[in-house]
């Protein structure tokens, strides 16, 4: 006897719904996704590989200013012979984020899933209509995002004062860009920005940028932006927006204003949880309108499973695919572990990258993990020397004893490729010792991470710096 294939309908196609999609297919089921944007998501189209593309650009340009210390020479007198063409630039990054997308809606639908392009919205829990269609489902899963904050009483209005997802239809690089918000976004936009040659003002109503990440990291961070000539603000909280002519004026609390060409605000994402039914369907929300969900995606409502930035559990990619495929796999009968989040390395595209994965230094010094910690200065590495690097480090945290690898934080260009081997060694219950007896190669940055591993049962909870 054959089983009936379980119906399993999903409301956003971004990576927590499409990827969910495509373990469902796997499983046998009979999947709808409805998404009115595009699969991929927001993550695809507007956010993530929209501005990894620019940062790409962002990052040749600072290693192109590092030439002359190379021996090479990149101007034609006082005149740079490199420049940026923003028409390019954007239509390159748009052009990248269509082509990923269909990637993804061919991958999707060659799986088998039904795809429908509308707007849709919970009508109990088992249906979800679009377009006049109503999917009946077994299983449902809602994953509709979030989408930028703004201020109070501000109205980006996509000419000079924007969000994160109005940039690319700027026919102009800004001239001078003041961003809002130091946090993960702001400084990435505000470090690439910078270096694509506008003058960079950024506002932070914290002692210092990226508040809620490594200090040592974020120390670093800013030392560079103020290097490189960026005007940064702090404990300064921007209040109000205003246009003027072709100018920008932000106001700040205490009267003080900036004036620029362009204003960006990056001061959070709000759930995309209001007008789909979710209430009426039983799913419970949040203070803050984020759905609430266990470690295996389920919400309040039997047969209701949610992942990505619309549960804010952590608003990244891989989490938000990741609770999908667990959703599913719950849903569906496999066996699935509950996500752990402390095992989830994230990366800031700041220039250099700050890239971090397991405990905290924050936590250590919280006193709530015992840990040995390490950190190497990135300067003494051969490498770096040769590529002319001298900002960054790799710090190890390491349990006293066992050397058990708890966590790191690696700053340093590329990071987010350097960060794996504490990844893996997180996941895989690797000691130091153990990370310390692999070969890394001659010269290389990631030499630092297997000296690091030495260093790290040597000296105890010493820092080196
Ligand atoms: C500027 C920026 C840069 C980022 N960079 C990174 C990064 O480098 N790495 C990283 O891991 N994360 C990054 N993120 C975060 C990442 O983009 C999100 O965590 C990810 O997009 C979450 O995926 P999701 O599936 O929850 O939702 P989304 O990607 O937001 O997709 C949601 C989809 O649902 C659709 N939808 C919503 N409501 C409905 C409805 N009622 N009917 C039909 N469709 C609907 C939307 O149209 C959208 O297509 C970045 C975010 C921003 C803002």
């Amino acid at each position: 006897m054959t089983l009936p294939r379980p119906n399993v309908a999903i409301l956003g196609g971004g990576p927590g719904g499409y990827e969910a999609a495509l373990v469902a297919a796997q499983l046998g089921a009979d999947v709808t996704v409805v998404d009115e944007d595009g699969l991929g998501g927001s993550c695809v189209l507007t956010d993530c590989v929209p501005s990894k593309t620019l940062i790409e650009s962002s990052s040749t340009m600072t290693s192109l200013g590092r030439s002359a210390s190379l021996g090479l020479q990149l101007a034609n007198g006082d005149n740079p012979v490199v420049g940026v063409d923003a028409p390019a630039l954007n239509a390159r990054i748009k052009a990248l984020a269509a082509a990923q997308s269909n990637d993804i809606v061919e991958h999707v639908a060659a799986e088998g899933v039904r795809i429908i392009q509308a707007r849709g919205r919970l009508t109990g829990p088992h249906a979800i209509e679009a377009d006049g269609v109503t999917v009946g489902a077994d299983v449902v899963l809602l994953a509709t995002g979030a989408t930028p904050r703004a201020l109070p009483d501000v109205v980006p209005d996509g000419e000079r004062i924007l969000t994160c997802r109005q940039l690319y239809d700027l026919a102009e690089l800004p001239e001078e860009l003041i961003v809002v918000g130091s946090g993960v976004t702001g400084a990435e936009f505000a470090s690439a920005y910078q270096a694509l040659g506008s003058q960079v003002t950024l506002v932070s109503s914290r002692e210092r940028v990226l508040p809620h990440e490594d200090k040592d990291a974020a120390v670093v961070i800013e030392g560079v932006f103020r290097r490189r000539g960026m005007n940064v603000l702090s404990k300064s909280r921007a209040e109000a927006v205003h246009r003027k002519g072709d100018s920008v004026v932000v106001t700040l609390a205490g009267g003080r204003q900036v004036s620029g060409t362009h204003c960006l605000l990056t001061v959070g994402m709000a759930p995309c949880t209001k007008g789909v039914g979710l209430l009426e369907a039983g799913v419970n929300l949040d203070s803050r309108g984020f759905i609430e969900v266990d470690r295996v995606s389920r919400t309040s409502a039997a047969g209701v499973y949610a992942a990505g930035d619309c549960t804010g559990v952590l608003m990244l990619a891989s989490v938000a695919a990741m609770q999908g495929r667990i959703a599913m796999w719950h849903a569906l009968g496999e066996a699935v572990q509950p996500i752990r989040l402390s095992h989830v390395a994230s990366t800031i595209f700041t220039d250099p990258e700050i890239a971090s994965v397991g405990v905290s230094q924050a936590a250590v010094d919280r006193g709530e993990v015992p840990a040995r910690v390490v950190k190497l200065p990135l300067a003494t590495n051969p490498r770096a020397k040769m590529g002319g690097i001298r900002d960054g480090f790799v710090k190890i945290f390491a349990r006293p004893g066992t050397g058990l690898v708890l966590g790191g934080v690696v700053v340093a260009p590329r990071a987010s490729e350097l960060i794996l081997p504490l990844s893996i060694a997180i996941e895989q219950n690797l000691s130091v010792d153990q990370i310390a007896h692999t070969f890394s190669v001659y010269p290389s940055l990631s030499g630092s991470v297997t000296e690091a591993a030495r260093t790290v049962m040597e000296f105890g909870t010493d820092t080196i710096a």
